[in-house]
């Protein structure tokens, strides 16, 4: 997969010949005039910040004429976008970056994306966004491809008004964030943990178990090894006949456990969706570091890279 910084010409281009209004999409589109925008109009930095729109035309007029590295609008509606005041609310944003990910599938080198960690993401996503919609309710999920990963926006009235420290509590259930009292309840955070767990045991390499204070090579061999026998005791709640590897007494297995939580929480960027004035990357635009095109993902399963590639870049390689 080619991945590589856009050309000013190139930007231009894409703004002028292929950015459409339609794929703004209608959560944006609906709420326009109060959100904050930002830009990065030279590769520097979202630096240019406080902008407001009125239509959606007069942000096609903004991105045509200066064809911008970066675009981004607030998670926030606000009375004053231009000012950043009057907060009315925010989306619940979750931001899975591939580059990011505390375990990759694949070997890649770090800051860098290929089809396979991806993936990961795209599964994480789904993961968190089928334990927003289940347990915890909410509607109005989208998925949005972002460059390099995804990012779960919930545009659902009951978010809206959430603080930093609630969304903080968000983050901790979805991802499997902190251990719970009792590992073996059918329903609840007691599913979302071994199911979250199960994710990231299954693509734990030895290397990554040799960091547990405690597990010896002899224990890690094992794990690799019976990986599959362990991750039915993950999934049945059986965390207790983890010790049935040996070596693997009750101090390393709460260590081990520790360390897979903190994992758990690391898919996603935690900071990200407790910050209330945030503004993301805008779906429609061009991610010009990677030259890919950020947008609306109606059907995650079936969305291939290759949708979000841009004309100049086919055009380039033929
Ligand atoms: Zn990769």
């Amino acid at each position: 997969m080619m991945m590589r910084e856009a050309t000013p010409e190139e930007r231009r281009r894409f703004y002028q010949e292929e950015w459409d209004r339609r794929e703004v999409p209608d959560f944006i589109l609906h709420t326009i005039s109060m959100r904050e925008f930002g830009f990065d109009l030279d590769g520097r930095g979202p630096n240019n910040r406080y902008n407001q729109f009125l239509t959606v035309d007069q942000l096609g007029d903004f991105l045509r004429s200066r064809a911008p590295y970066s675009a981004y609008a607030s998670v926030a509606l606000y009375g004053r976008p231009s000012a950043r005041e009057g907060w009315l609310g925010a989306e619940l944003a979750l931001d899975i970056d591939a580059k990011d990910l505390p375990i990759k599938p694949c070997g890649c080198p770090p800051g860098s994306v290929c089809e396979r960690c991806l993936d990961e993401a795209r599964q994480v996503a789904k993961q968190f966004a089928a334990v927003l919609a289940g347990d915890l309710g909410l509607r109005k999920i989208n998925f949005v491809y972002s460059g390099r990963g995804f990012h779960v926006r919930v545009n659902d009235e009951s978010v809206m008004p959430l603080e930093g420290n609630e969304r903080a509590q968000i983050v901790d259930y979805v991802t499997g964030g902190v251990l719970p009292s009792d590992f073996t309840m059918a329903l609840g955070y007691s599913k979302v943990f071994r199911e979250r767990l199960e994710r990231t045991f299954s693509s734990l390499k030895l290397e990554d178990l040799l960091q547990v204070k405690g597990v010896k090579k002899s224990l890690a061999q094992r794990l690799i090894l019976e990986k599959d026998r362990a991750l039915a005791m993950i999934r049945r709640g059986r965390l207790d006949e983890l010790s049935s590897f040996e070596g693997l007494g009750p101090k390393t297995l709460r260590n081990l456990l520790e360390f897979l939580t903190k994992l758990n929480s690391s898919f996603t960027d935690g900071k990200v969706t407790i910050d209330t004035k945030r503004i993301l990357r805008l779906p429609s635009s061009l991610h010009s570091g990677v030259s890919m095109k950020c947008m609306v993902v109606r059907d995650i399963d079936r969305f291939r890279l290759e949708e979000a590639v841009p004309k100049f870049l086919r055009e380039a390689s033929g």
